[in-house]
């Protein structure tokens, strides 16, 4: 059976990744509501603005239901945004953005500088043998990654792809470099 997962799709840079997750054979739903969220198997939280889709996911109504998946296990794959939305603590948020605690990471929005702070460069990642064409777009930075937390990969000695159980979170955009190696990774997590 096809793997189905699940694009959270209320904001930002959702579309990239459905295409690349549907080229390796998965089949994508776009998740707008709590009924698309319960049919789906994991989940990509794309890159855009955490702020917005914060109170997205409140207006929403996945805010809840979303919490509970993700507390339940389901293997998630939060970029830039998604990191966001994923991580224990955030420096330089808006007081009322929602911070799952899914991960025991603090990052820092905009770490790498603000709107026009956008780079490519090769990272190398655990368990690849060529370095990724990693793309950050206004990126959040991580500066405190707990214990429990597997740093992936690093760019300038800062964590920017991490996984802790069935959560990972990249600063940077892998759906945009046309390398579908973190997507094929993450379909075989779960
Ligand atoms: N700076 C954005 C935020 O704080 C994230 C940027 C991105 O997802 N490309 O939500």
């Amino acid at each position: 059976m096809k793997p189905r997962v699940g694009v959270l799709a209320l904001q930002g840079g959702f579309a990239a990744h459905a295409d690349i997750l549907q080229r390796l054979g998965a089949r994508v739903d776009e998740i707008r509501s709590a009924e698309q969220l319960a049919a789906v198997d994991a989940l990509v939280l794309p890159g855009g603005e955490s702020t917005t889709m914060s109170m997205l996911l409140e207006s929403s109504g996945l805010l809840e239901p979303l919490t509970e998946r993700l507390n339940d296990g389901m293997a998630v794959l939060g970029t830039c945004a998604g990191m966001i939305l994923l991580a224990a603590e955030v420096i330089d948020g808006r007081a009322d953005q929602h911070c799952l605690g899914l991960i025991d990471i603090t990052v820092r929005r905009n770490a790498y500088g603000s709107q026009i702070a956008s780079f490519e460069t090769d990272v190398a990642v655990d368990g690849l043998d060529e370095p990724f064409a990693a793309v950050f777009i206004r990126a959040p930075g991580v500066e405190r990654a707990g214990p429990e937390v597997e740093v992936q990969a690093r760019h300038d000695r800062r964590p920017v792809l991490c996984r802790s159980g069935s959560v990972t979170v990249a600063s940077f955009h892998p759906e945009l470099s046309g390398d579908p190696r973190l997507h094929q990774r993450f379909l075989e997590s779960f």
